[in-house]
């Protein structure tokens, strides 16, 4: 099978195409590298670096390759700057998929794959998080992808593009074999920022408020190892391809960590330890974002394998030698 991977230079989508080429698909990588980098597509997959604002170099892509399904990662995807500049985030993150879903549906394709998010949920009145809570997202970020959710459900019906959108909890650790890892810049997210203390490029952790009404008063998240994401894409291309229907699943493990537990849980890895302060809250941070992935488990078949423990040794393994 061949696979358009759009985004498949980030970090998400690179670790996905890694996978699935290991498991024997033939994998296309399309990317305008504005985020994404180069280095972290395997040197024997194509690599279009293609913007999907641009329609005509778009459709040019699908009239190379025959390709059998789509899985769509290209996106801006910081909450705080989706809050600064909103207008980036709706033209990159609708334009590009308008486009890419009339390439869609003008080459016949009908399986789609779309990379979602839990922060639809904004804050939700009930933890774990199952599908059927209700879709409230309170930034521009999780409103593009609510629309585009909403967007794919309306070509399902009327084109027959059946869909997974996945709705991921908080992605997170690297390749086990370091190749490839996180390299965003700037770096918004807690475990980077928390290791790249422990190597010195930064001086401390601020932990954005620890009066929660949580065990430890720190925010608790789902994290989520990349490799069982990635898993989680390529089962739902198998349902797809065996006909199953458009559909909506939680990526997480179940399992929520706190903000303190993950510094502490670093400094065991490391074996030293990480210099941090308590600040204020950061706006919009729910105190718990934790997955009921039940519906996952018995629909896809899919089962997370990293603990927090091989989620942070990877990504310490990645960081302290990372190549790009
Ligand atoms: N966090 C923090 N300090 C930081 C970055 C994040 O205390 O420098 C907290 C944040 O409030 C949240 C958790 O760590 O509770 C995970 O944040 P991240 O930005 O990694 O992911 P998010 O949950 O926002 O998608």
């Amino acid at each position: 099978m061949n696979i358009l991977v759009t985004g498949g230079a980030g970090y998400i989508g690179s670790h996905f195409v890694k996978q699935l080429v290991k498991v024997g698909y033939n994998a296309v990588v399309l990317d305008n590298l504005s985020r994404g980098h180069k280095e972290s597509v395997p040197a024997n997959v194509n690599l279009e670096i293609v913007d999907l604002k641009d329609y005509k170099s778009t459709r040019t892509i699908f009239n190379k390759y025959k390709f059998d399904a789509v899985v769509h990662f290209a996106a801006y995807a910081y909450v705080g700057e989706s809050v600064e500049n909103p207008e980036l985030y709706y033209t990159n993150n609708l334009i590009g998929t308008m486009n890419l879903l009339k390439a869609v549906k003008e080459s016949g394709i009908n399986k789609f794959v779309f990379s979602s998010t839990c922060s639809l949920y904004g804050n939700p009145l009930k933890v774990p998080i199952s599908e059927n809570e209700s879709v409230k997202p309170i930034n521009p970020y999780a409103h593009s992808k609510q629309m585009i959710e909403n967007i794919l459900k309306d070509y399902s019906e009327a084109y027959g593009i059946n869909y997974v959108a996945l709705r991921y909890f908080n992605a997170a650790g690297a390749d086990p074999e370091g190749d490839i890892g996180e390299s965003h810049d700037p770096e918004p997210h807690l475990i980077p920022i928390t290791l790249q203390v422990a190597l010195g490029k930064r001086e401390k952790v601020s932990i954005f408020g620890n009066d929660y009404d949580t065990p430890d008063g720190t925010c608790l998240r789902d994290y989520i190892h990349i490799n069982d994401l990635a898993d989680a894409h390529i089962k739902a291309l198998e349902y797809l391809n065996n006909g199953g229907s458009s559909d909506i699943f939680n990526l997480g493990t179940g399992n929520g960590n706190s903000v303190l537990e993950i510094i502490r849980t670093a400094e065991k890895i490391i074996g030293e330890k990480i210099k941090f302060e308590i600040t204020d809250r950061r706006a919009g941070d729910p105190a718990v974002l934790v997955a009921d992935n039940k519906k996952a488990k018995q629909v896809l078949d899919w089962q997370p394998e990293f603990n927090l423990e091989k989620i942070i040794s990877t990504a310490w393994n990645w960081h302290s030698n990372q190549k790009y």
